[in-house]
């Protein structure tokens, strides 16, 4: 088994690959969900925390380069608004950012997926930062440990008992990394490790078409599509994976599978001025999302240095939404949360550029 050899984060192996190692070192069975429920529902974060493993597994383990590290937080940022922006730094020097973002009742966290991003939006941050690798899962559920840490040393968010939502719509495309991805749902969702329950989750996609198949065949979290344009050639230049999965395939997955009924369906927007914003715009929307059960998020571009497009006048968001509005839809328009620590959404990887 090629996990066991060098160095290995515990927290990368299956259920299957626990158990498989278990019987290798000779024990019994019952080891390896005792092991499971350590890393995952307890979360320790050293392999002698696993304290009811006899004192030789654990040795064997650490002999063998099984470790429990947790990214190194190289800065933590606190937006006027409450939002928090936490930099990580994982063991192959790689920087990451999760943000919490406290709400009346909620706390989210936004979990990133990949280290960069490799389909080049152009409306957003993270597409400027290419070298783009997957995150494994160890590195997913570090996110949420290091978040509840954080949570528990921050007077402002004392008053909530545990992080409620999980959104997974950081840096990266998550259905470019769809097996990790999974394997982190099933780690959030699964009563005997996180326990969240699958409404409480909810990835955001630019529609990798068949990735997303996938994802509504094997969870019943929430999903949120980033629409961004109303007709595919306005797609196709703001966001070049409408090439390989255009709208129309898309629409026709979100109006007619049986499998998104019972979860919640967001369509995201950004208003960019001049480009998507028009009245047409607003009606040709409402239009292509007949038939399609869902809410619309809309959101004003948080512009970067270096962003060729500017937001809309809070007026045109206004008539954007009353139009949406006017045609039966629901929409939220979307505060921005964070902007000032540059957390805000298509902000995320701004830091790095400064560091690399
Ligand atoms: N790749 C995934 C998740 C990351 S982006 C996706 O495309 O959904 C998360 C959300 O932020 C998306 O809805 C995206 O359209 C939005 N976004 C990206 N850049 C933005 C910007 N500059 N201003 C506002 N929203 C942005």
């Amino acid at each position: 088994m090629a996990c066991l050899s060098g160095s290995k984060n515990l927290k990368d192996l299956s259920k299957e690959e626990l158990s498989a190692l278990v019987r290798e070192y000779g024990e019994p069975s019952y080891r390896a969900g005792q092991i499971y429920r350590w890393l995952f529902a307890r979360g320790v974060d050293t392999i002698d925390s696993m304290t009811d493993l006899p004192q030789q597994m654990r040795e064997r383990l650490k002999k063998e380069g099984f470790h429990l590290k947790l990214p190194e937080t190289v800065a933590t940022e606190r937006s006027n608004d409450g939002t928090i922006k936490v930099v990580l730094r994982l063991l192959d020097g790689s920087l990451v950012e999760s943000v919490l973002i406290p709400d009346e009742r909620r706390l989210t966290l936004c979990v990133s997926t990949q280290t960069g991003c490799n389909l080049g939006c152009r409306f957003c941050k993270t597409a400027s930062f290419k070298r783009c690798r997957n995150l494994s899962l160890s590195e997913l559920v570090a996110q949420v440990e290091i978040a509840r840490k954080l949570k528990q040393k921050e007077p402002a968010l004392r008053q909530y008992h545990r992080i409620t939502n999980i959104v997974i719509m950081g840096m990266g495309e998550p259905l470019n990394n769809l097996d990790e991805v999974l394997r982190f749902i099933k780690v959030l969702t699964d009563p005997s490790a996180m326990g969240y329950s699958p409404r409480r989750i909810t990835l955001s996609t630019a529609g990798i078409i068949p990735a997303l198949k996938t994802l509504l065949k094997s969870t019943r979290i929430n999903l949120a599509i980033s629409l961004n344009a109303t007709d595919e050639r306005t797609r196709t230049f703001l966001m070049p994976v409408n090439r390989r999965y255009p709208m129309k395939k898309l629409l026709r997955i979100l109006r007619y599978s049986p499998l998104l009924k019972r979860r919640s369906l967001t369509i995201e927007y950004v208003l960019i001025r001049d480009v998507n914003d028009s009245k047409e715009d607003a009606r040709r929307l409402a239009e292509i999302l007949r038939g399609v059960r869902c809410k619309v998020n809309l959101i004003a571009l948080n512009p970067f240095e270096g962003c060729p497009f500017s937001p809309p006048d809070e007026a045109s968001v206004e008539r954007f939404r009353n139009i949406l509005e006017g045609c039966g839809l629901t929409v939220l328009v979307r505060k921005s949360r964070g902007r000032d620590i540059l957390a805000a959404c298509g902000q995320l990887g701004a830091r790095m550029d400064k560091t690399s």
